[in-house]
């Protein structure tokens, strides 16, 4: 595009130069025109020759002094240039080359001499028009010779026009060549102006484009700025991030090497330690076998003890009086301090008892008759709970070291058996009786003793035996308070071991459970009570619990049965009374008690004396407790008193029979061990 520019121009310029070419051609004399005038005419013709000539006369002055000027340069006068002024001068820059081209081509018009600027204040007369003196008339020949010279002159004008003509002529045609020459030039340059104006519109169409597309870039490139600046602030955000995480890591690295060097401290610690532990573990296990060897040690003395206090013992319990009971006289009952003085626990007892019938036989009031009994202890009426438990925990204990162990209660009704047993009203922990401390305690041994490898395990039963019949006691749902009938039958054929039939045995292993079980054990005596007056008093109840040990490591096995046995009333109905309808049931009642009660100190006795017959089976009650009486068993029992002196037979009587319990001993008892 660029360097057609210049073309354009030229064309602009050879336009502007068209209409002065045409218009100084018309100008032209046709050649020979002037040459057919005659010489009359040649005055007129000069006329406007003279005009022209003082027309141009600036212009034929200027064209002295210089060469020929081509037509052209003449006709760009009309702009206000004179040819005299351009034509010696270098072409300007708005020249172009092919003007420049035509004027070159042009030859330099050799017409008119040259004159000297110093020879044109020097005219012929012709030519500057001032006439010589008019001749005289007289004068022909000089007119004539006037004449000639004009003549002369006029034709060398003539002859000078012609060349001149002739020249122009040659100029006209070389311009009208120049002419085509630039009208093809020019058609071309239109043809390439087309082409460049095609391209022009072309380039304008994709500028058009481009400008949509520039500004579709534009905009997504406002999009796209936004996108980079929402990046950046992610970017900002995520190196902000990233150096908190850089920050964290090199804690977290610190704190890694930190903890790895307390590891590695740490894993020596920790082989030092298990050598420790190693030779501590060796440590453990010759005094662990030392602690056995202790623990059996400690048993078979603990037997020794049991068996030095005696395989059967009789401890006495009186119970206080109680809110509304008359008070007994001063010295009904006495307990004499031992041989130690009031240090000594009480193991003595003294009851008054006035006897009516020697007094009738003198005839004077007989003097009270004193009845002195010693058992292994006594408890005076303000002895507490736990003092008296106190003085069993070791026999309880006996029975986790695979002793069977009976605990009785007797004595008449009333006289205290089941406070002691189960304990008083209220749920008071300080009146807690026997059964809830003594399974305490054997938990929290079993747990003790499980630091030394034994294993305990707890499972009870609870029944009643009532006119030789077994009820359970723990019967719930439908079967509650009926007491549904049990049977008491060998676990197996050939078997030792004996289970009541229907009854429920229930595995205890915490306090929670026993009190839930003694709870249960109330309630069913409470609705028997209100099918039959009184039962409970009248019925045996054994709590029995199953205690099994086991040593896995040393492969022993140990277990034993603990009863707790709340004896039926031991009062005897009076044999001389009449007795009604309702009576004779109760008679049947107390005869079966105290069948009961006989046997079990006929067997007791029988055991004593090494009989080869013991009557377990004359009654349900020692049929039941068979396996924990005698041989290896340990027995204790309370006898129960009444402070009341009301009472004092039925106190006598409860009295006499422990005595001669008291007074039995049974073979040496040996551990159940297997
Ligand atoms: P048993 O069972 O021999 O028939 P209980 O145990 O029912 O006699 O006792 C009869 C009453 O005497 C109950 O009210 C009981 O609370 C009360 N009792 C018995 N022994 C004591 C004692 N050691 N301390 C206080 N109260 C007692
Ligand atoms: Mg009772």
């Amino acid at each position: 595009m660029e360097p057609q520019r210049p073309p354009l121009l030229e064309v602009k310029g050879n336009s502007e130069l068209k209409t002065p070419l045409v218009k100084a051609s018309s100008r032209l004399p046709l050649p020979g025109s002037r040459l057919k005038r005659g010489p009359d005419q040649m005055e007129n013709a000069l006329e406007p020759a003279k005009k022209r000539t003082r027309g141009l006369g600036a212009v034929t002055k200027t064209d002295t002094s210089r060469p020929r000027v081509p037509p052209l340069s003449t006709v760009s006068q009309t702009h206000g240039q004179t040819t005299a002024q351009k034509v010696p001068k270098k072409t300007g820059p708005r020249c172009s080359t092919a003007a420049t081209a035509v004027l070159k081509s042009q030859k330099p018009a050799p017409a008119v001499p040259a004159q000297k600027p110093g020879t044109s204040a020097a005219p012929p007369p012709v030519v500057t028009g001032k006439k010589p003196g008019k001749r005289p008339a007289w004068d022909l020949k000089g007119q004539l010779c006037d004449l000639t010279a004009e003549l002369k002159r006029c034709r060398e004008k003539t002859q000078t026009l012609n060349q001149e003509n002739q020249q122009l002529r040659e100029q006209l045609r070389e311009a009208q060549e120049q002419a085509a020459a630039l009208g093809a030039a020019r058609s071309s340059l239109e043809g390439e102006l087309g082409s460049v104006r095609a391209q022009a519109e072309q380039g304008r169409q994709e500028l058009e484009s481009l400008s949509a597309r520039v500004l579709e870039l534009e905009d997504r490139l406002g999009t796209q700025e936004g996108l980079v600046q929402e990046l950046q602030k992610e970017q900002s955000e995520l190196q902000e991030e990233r150096r908190a995480l850089a920050a964290r890591l090199e804690e977290q690295e610190r704190r890694l090497q930190v903890s790895e060097a307390s590891l590695s401290s740490s894993q020596a610690e920790v082989v030092s330690l298990r050598q420790e532990t190693a030779a501590q573990a060796a440590l453990l296990a010759e005094r662990g076998d030392r602690l056995h060897g202790l623990e059996m040690e400690r048993r078979r003395l603990h037997n020794q003890l049991q068996e030095l206090k005696g395989n059967i013992r009789v401890f006495c319990r009186v119970r206080p009086v109680l809110a509304g009971e008359p008070t007994p006289s001063p010295g009904f009952l006495l307990f004499p301090p031992g041989p130690a003085g009031s240090s000594d626990p009480p193991v003595r007892l003294s009851l008054s008892r006035s006897d009516d019938r020697r007094g009738t036989l003198s005839g004077l009031p007989a003097p009270p008759t004193r009845h002195d009994f010693s058992f292994d202890r006594v408890f005076p009426p303000g002895s507490r709970q736990d003092e008296v438990f106190e003085e069993i925990a070791m026999l309880v204990q006996s029975a986790l070291d695979g002793y069977p162990v009976c605990i009785f209660a007797y004595g008449q009704t009333g006289s205290g058996k089941t406070f002691t047993m189960e304990g008083g009203p209220g749920g008071d922990p300080q009146l807690e009786g026997l059964i809830p401390r003594a399974l305490r305690h054997l938990f929290s041994v079993a747990q003790e003793m499980s630091g030394q490898g034994w294993t305990y395990s707890f499972v009870a039963s609870y029944v009643e035996i009532y006119n030789e019949t077994v009820r359970d006691l723990l019967a719930t749902g439908t079967r509650k308070g009926q007491g549904g009938e049990c049977e008491i039958r060998r676990a197996g054929p050939g078997s030792e071991e004996l289970t009541v039939t229907n009854a429920r045995y229930v595995p205890v292993s915490c306090e929670k459970e026993v009190e839930a079980l003694l709870h249960l054990a109330r309630q069913n005596r409470a609705v028997a009570r209100t099918a039959q007056n009184e039962r409970s008093s009248r019925s045996h109840s054994v709590f029995q619990l199953q205690i099994s040990g086991e040593h896995a490591a040393r492969g022993l096995q140990c277990g034993a049965p603990l009863n707790l046995v709340d004896l039926a009333g031991s009062e005897r109905l009076d044999p001389g009374l009449a007795l009604g309808p309702g009576e004779r049931d109760r008679l049947r009642e107390t005869q079966a008690i105290n069948s009961s009660l006989s046997t079990l100190g006929l067997v007791i006795m029988a055991l004593s004396n090494k009989e080869p017959h013991v009557p377990y089976r004359n009654s349900k009650l020692t049929y039941l407790l068979q396996n924990s009486l005698g041989g290896s068993a340990k027995m204790l029992m309370f006898v129960n008193i009444s402070p009341l002196e009301e009472n004092v037979s039925e106190s006598l009587n409860s009295l006499r029979f422990a005595s001669k319990v008291n007074q039995c001993v049974i073979g040496t008892a040996q551990a159940n061990k297997k």
